[in-house]
């Protein structure tokens, strides 16, 4: 039986054991061995300048390559094939003489990427979703883990966070069963000072009984996925209720929508802070004091690749994952990216913008790709969530949680907001609902594309 059906099936109290134990062996591997030594070299690289952080990276980079094409099948025959040695890549720069690696290519083979001494890496296993339901399983190698976390923590610790501090969870993790009809929807994960909430018990009904029990803990932090944040925030403002005010919201998982910030930071009062990076390790960028993005240059290299419509594809290579050498792997998503300095004195480039995933697009009647679909719902104050799925290219079946404040005229404007963006001919097929349903890892999917790529017109 799956561990998860195993804990389902658990009484309370030995749940919450389960849970605790967990905490501790994953607190044990993530910031066990030389975990703070990491985190020291880190903040210590924040003060250098760009010059040494580009002979750092290149440094990291040519002892990867090396490593990959020795020990990897998928690399030694990538090489091969292109007639090119690990010598050949000396820095940043030459990365560009390898293809772009699409994700497909990985999941199609993942274990020829494994590296053939992996099993001497303590390796953890990463999952990563899929658009298509197919998901990736690959190793992470201790290093990996300590410098993954250590530049979150870098970033955390910036904003005042302490690695003590008890934190507020609400993810996508399904830590109550689905029939329990009664509270407490959460659970407390002492060894590592969180209260985690249910994604899946979050309703009209339970809402008030989740903000008693935040307000019962006396929280400063809140960390988790935007959508489940901002659904509690709609719920907070339905029933009236103002929740105190938290030092920090942190967020991350999902690309942060312009309309889940501003409900968010209205209900709370407080501006949530992002950051962004995947289990893949091949990108990752912190906002700072000031409100910027900035890529940590000295975690991997990461490519931004201009796509037609102004924005960039986000390309990385990790050189701290040993037993899963991953280089110049398209993450999917899409930035946009500026080289203006910062006022907090941090070197490097920024990203202005995080437009989240290329798959989150429509496909009009005539075949376009059309992008950025989250801003229809900007300014959309009567909708609590939404859901656009798409099988026929042209037609569009739209799932709307509403507030009571829905009316004909939010219809319309939701309507119009459509057709200017995909043509008047685009047929919309509206339904009230009364939730969306989340991905197996608690995500919430504003656009769910069913139409096969074959199907479409590049645009
Ligand atoms: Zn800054």
């Amino acid at each position: 039986m799956h561990r998860e059906a195993i804990y389902q099936r658990l009484p309370q109290w030995l749940q919450a054991v389960a849970i605790n134990l967990e905490g501790a062996r994953v607190r044990r591997r993530r910031y066990g061995g030389d975990f703070r030594e990491r985190l020291a070299a880190a903040i210590a690289r924040q003060a250098w300048p760009p010059e040494r952080i580009a002979a750092y990276r290149d440094t990291q980079l040519r002892a990867f390559v090396q490593h990959a094409v020795a020990s990897t099948p998928h690399w030694r025959d990538q090489f091969a094939a292109l007639r090119l040695t690990a010598d050949d890549v000396r820095g940043h720069a030459d990365l560009a003489q390898l293809p772009i690696l699409d994700k497909e290519t990985v999941r199609r083979e993942p274990k020829r990427f494994v590296a053939e001494n992996a099993a001497s890496m303590r390796c953890a296993t990463a999952h990563t979703s899929g658009t298509t339901g197919a998901g990736l399983v690959f190793p992470v190698s201790r290093r990996a883990e300590h410098e993954q976390w250590a530049t979150w923590w870098r970033y955390r610790l910036a904003h005042g966070i302490g690695v003590q501090e008890p934190c507020l969870y609400f993810g996508g993790r399904s830590l109550v069963p689905l029939s329990q009809t009664s509270p407490p929807y959460w659970r407390l994960n002492s060894s590592s000072h969180q209260l985690m909430f249910s994604a899946y018990h979050l309703t009209d009904d339970t809402a008030g009984e989740y903000l008693d029990a935040m307000d019962a803990s006396g929280y400063r932090w809140i960390h988790g996925y935007p959508s489940q944040i901002a659904l509690l925030a709609a719920h907070a403002e339905r029933l009236g209720r103002r929740p105190r005010a938290p030092r920090w919201i942190t967020l991350g998982a999902e690309s942060l929508m312009p309309a889940q910030r501003e409900i968010i930071t209205r209900v709370f009062g407080t501006a949530p802070l992002q950051h962004y990076g995947m289990a893949e390790g091949v990108a990752n960028v912190s906002q700072c004091e000031r409100g910027s993005l900035h890529v940590d240059e000295d975690f991997s290299c990461v490519e931004f690749i201009p796509a037609p419509d102004g924005r960039c594809r986000v390309v990385g290579t990790n050189f701290t994952n040993w037993a899963f050498p991953l280089l110049r792997y398209d993450v999917g998503d899409l930035a946009r990216v500026s080289d203006s300095a910062c006022a907090c004195g941090r070197r490097g480039r920024r990203v202005e913008e995080l437009d989240g995933r290329i798959e989150d697009y429509l496909v009009t009647a005539r075949g376009v790709r059309v992008g950025r679909i989250d801003h229809v719902f900007k300014d959309m104050e009567a909708i609590v969530e939404a859901q656009v799925i798409q099988e026929v290219p042209g037609v569009l079946q739209v799932q709307v949680v509403a507030r009571s404040t829905w009316t004909d005229e939010e219809e319309r404007r939701l309507r119009s907001e459509f057709a200017t963006r995909l043509g008047s001919d685009a047929v919309l097929e509206l339904r009230l609902v009364p939730a969306i349903p989340r991905t197996s890892s608690g995500k919430l999917r504003l656009v769910v594309q069913r139409i096969p790529d074959a199907q479409l017109v590049r645009g």
